[in-house]
């Protein structure tokens, strides 16, 4: 379901200007008209996917804000230290560590997790870069990818179409005009979207996960949402699940929207045994030592699951058509506006 590429949008200096502003100034910025249509939108979006979830016999969880170990997997990004009662805490980066925890007690988890990331000053301009956000995280005991990505067609219609009938006068506001996806959203693997981006002349590592900018432009040959399947494990965190019958290939999948909007979410089967997982560990480059009670929970077991991440305010942002996701959070924080 490959289609001709759309035009580029591109983030002119003015949007530019607009995020400084926008930011330092989110007092005055919250009360416009576009502000407000902005987070009603995302509420909705919030609504429809609780909702679903509950439909679907998940269970709503809260989730951390600090704890001795996160998700160390985040590319590039910084990760903030604060004193703990005598120890080193970290703001979480992503909860996966405890879904899985939370895999010991019910089968279907979701949360509303706040991520702290202390991106590169540079992804200021990206228009899709936060340093602090919001993921729809969920988790499902034994299950497998083509079902989680079965859930997301779902989730993502869902949100959607609930936008779509509930917020009518917030769309035409903001000069949105949205497309409903497919139920069965498109999916292409990991090999297939290298190939459409070495054909547009990208020289792209085939061990490494696909850069943001690349990932920006296949975005751009698709009109609706679609999966990226089969990752090589060398792109993943230790988490992933290595898949037996294709070594070298992690069981993960990543979602991007279409119009050049990019990754919306990221996820796979996890690693649950600690034989697996301290495999996993010696590869990335991460010390067992380092991660206690995760390790010694694996020891004790834990159910095989699998599940992603939604980032809700780039959902929102392509919901909503912003050019800069800033606009998508009520109390941005930017990567470089301290
Ligand atoms: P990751 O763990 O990096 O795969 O992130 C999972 C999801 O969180 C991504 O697919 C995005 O939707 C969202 N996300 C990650 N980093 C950021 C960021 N810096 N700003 C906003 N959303 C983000
Ligand atoms: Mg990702």
């Amino acid at each position: 379901m490959v289609l001709e590429p759309i035009p580029r949008r591109r983030l002119s200096s003015e949007v530019a200007k607009d995020v400084e502003s926008g930011v330092r100034f989110r007092y005055r910025s919250i009360r416009t008209p576009r502000a407000r249509a902005i987070l009603q939108v995302q509420h909705q979006i919030s609504r429809a996917c609780r909702r679903f979830l509950d439909s679907k016999g998940f269970m709503e969880v809260l989730a951390p804000i600090i704890g001795p170990v996160t998700d160390p997997g985040i590319r590039g990004a910084g990760t903030v230290v604060v004193p703990f009662y005598g120890k080193m805490y970290v703001l979480m980066t992503s909860m996966i560590l405890y879904k899985q925890m939370a895999m010991a007690s019910y089968p279907r988890v979701y949360s509303f997790s706040p991520n702290v990331r202390l991106e590169p000053s540079a992804s200021k301009s990206t228009g899709r870069h936060l340093a602090e956000f919001y993921q729809l995280d969920l988790e499902m005991a034994n299950t497998s990818c083509d079902e989680v990505m079965a859930l997301g067609d779902r989730l993502l219609y869902e949100a959607i179409n609930s936008v779509h009938k509930e917020c009518k006068t917030q769309l035409e506001q903001l000069g949105r005009t949205l497309h409903l996806p497919p139920r069965h959203l498109p999916r292409i693997t990991f090999t297939e979207a290298l190939k459409i981006l070495a054909d547009e002349g990208f020289d792209l590592d085939p061990k490494a996960e696909i850069p943001w900018i690349a990932e920006h432009h296949l975005s751009l040959f698709f009109n609706t949402p679609f999966w990226i399947t089969d990752y090589p494990y060398t792109s993943r965190g230790f988490f992933y699940l290595v898949d037996d019958d294709r070594p070298g290939v992690v069981r993960s999948m990543d979602l991007l929207l279409p119009e050049g909007y990019g990754e919306i979410s990221s996820g796979g089967e996890r690693e649950y045994t600690v034989e697996g997982v301290t495999r996993r560990m010696r590869e990335t480059g991460d010390d067992p030592q380092k991660y206690g009670w995760y390790i010694d929970m694996l020891e004790e077991g834990i159910p095989p699951s699998a599940g992603f991440g939604i980032g809700m305010e780039r959902l929102t942002r392509y919901i909503c058509g912003i050019p800069h996701i800033w606009e998508c959070s009520p109390f941005p924080k930017v990567p470089g506006i301290p």
